[in-house]
């Protein structure tokens, strides 16, 4: 059996040759404990952990210093909200997010939520975008805390980071965001983008999985954190346990590649998509695409195709590995969170999937995926009396799918 065609860059993407060839010799030769002082073990790790630090610092704008290294984004998330929760819950108990949030943020907000605070979950628009006049409103005398992703990792939608940043500092609130699929992919500035705390995570820039980093501010204002990790007192106290030294080095060199090729991969991504989606439109109708096209990550491409029955749409996409617009929970095949909160019906919820396009992908890859794409809708659709009764111009608005 050979292996599908992966098209699933926003859930992981594989390490890139060039950072794994920094990390190997940190498994071996070099492996010491980057907290040890009395050897060149140690001196040796944390020269490499420093490294990484200013490698990060460099791609975002930051200082080395603002980099508290952390197991990957879930628990960067969990840090910055709670442990802003923890150090600022005496000066108020209102925090703000959004409904098309990630899990890990949602459900660190519920955890909140049972301790006390007070969460407002913004409704994106139809593109799954939250604007900065939303968070306008929203903010209040006793608010801590705005957590919202830059790009969402379902439909791609990118934010108006700025804006929205620009608005919790003039207010003086605290500004928190997800950026685990916006590193590396588009510039990030957190100076000019006016970010207080930023995640980030190594295996979706090309790194290895279970690293990642929080960027906490130093400055201007200076964020200050409780933390949720007792012991050795490392990372400045935010997040003790020994450090993950050739992780850490990946991620930096992660970081280095994505900063150099930033341009270039933004082209690469951005040529497959409309490379794939014209395909797609040129061949299929009644396909929708979701996100907001003026704004969304070069490389994620989430489709509608209405008349066909979701299930049997994944099946029939055998050879390519993609995710689908359902997310598989025990027993039940709900439909995705994201796409609820844009309007999108549930119907065409479960028939949505997501195409992701990165550095390995090429267009033979793009040319083989449409055509599977093409040829398993149309296969389906033939099954469908839905559809063939909008061939013959029947009015299905009232009796079949609600679109946005
Ligand atoms: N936030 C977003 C937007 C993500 O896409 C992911 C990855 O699935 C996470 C957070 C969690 O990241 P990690 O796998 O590093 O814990």
């Amino acid at each position: 059996m050979t292996n599908p065609i992966y098209l699933d860059y926003q859930a992981t993407t594989p390490v890139d040759k060039r950072v794994l060839d920094a990390m190997l010799p940190y498994f071996t030769d070099a492996f010491g404990n980057a907290a040890s002082r009395s050897h060149a073990f140690g001196w040796k790790a944390e020269e490499a952990v420093d490294l990484s630090r200013e490698q990060i610092a460099s791609l975002i704008n930051a200082t080395a210093k603002e980099v508290v290294f952390t197991s990957g984004s879930t628990e960067a998330i969990n840090l910055a909200m709670k442990g802003v929760g923890d150090m600022y819950g005496a000066k108020g108990k209102h925090m703000i997010t959004s409904l098309a949030e990630h899990k890990a943020v949602l459900d660190t907000a519920k955890h909140l939520e049972k301790e006390g605070f007070e969460v407002t979950y913004l409704k994106p628009d139809a593109t799954g975008k939250v604007t900065a006049e939303q968070v306008a409103e929203a903010i209040r005398e006793d608010t801590i805390l705005v957590s919202l992703m830059w790009a969402n990792n379902e439909v791609g939608t990118i934010n108006p980071i700025r804006e929205i940043g620009a608005v919790c500092r003039e207010r003086g609130v605290l500004f928190f965001t997800d950026a685990t699929q916006a590193v590396g992919k588009i510039p990030v500035d957190v100076e000019a983008d006016n970010i207080d705390m930023l995640c980030l995570s190594g295996h979706k820039v090309y790194g290895p999985k279970g690293v990642g980093c929080l960027y906490v501010r130093r400055r201007k204002p200076r964020v200050r954190l409780v933390a949720q990790m007792d012991g050795g007192g490392h990372e400045r106290g935010m997040r003790s346990g020994t450090l993950n030294v050739p992780g850490i080095v990946g991620l930096g060199a992660a970081c280095a590649v994505a900063e150099q090729d930033l341009e270039k991969d933004i082209a690469h991504a951005n040529a497959l998509r409309e490379r794939f989606e014209s395909k797609i439109f040129a061949a299929l109708d009644y396909v929708e695409i979701n996100g907001d096209e003026n704004a969304r990550l070069p490389g994620c491409s989430n489709l509608s195709f209405a008349y066909v029955e979701g299930e049997s749409l994944i099946m029939g996409f055998k050879d390519l590995a993609v995710s689908s617009g359902s997310a598989c929970t025990s027993a039940s095949l709900e439909p995705s969170h994201v796409l609820q909160c844009m309007g999108v019906g549930d119907e065409l919820a479960h028939s949505s999937i997501r195409f992701g396009f990165g550095r390995l992908t090429t267009e033979e890859d793009i040319d083989f995926a449409a055509n599977q794409v093409i040829e398993a809708v149309k296969k389906l659709r033939e099954l469908s009396p839905l559809y063939e009764m909008v061939q013959e111009g029947i009015d299905l608005s009232t009796i079949a799918w609600t679109g946005h």
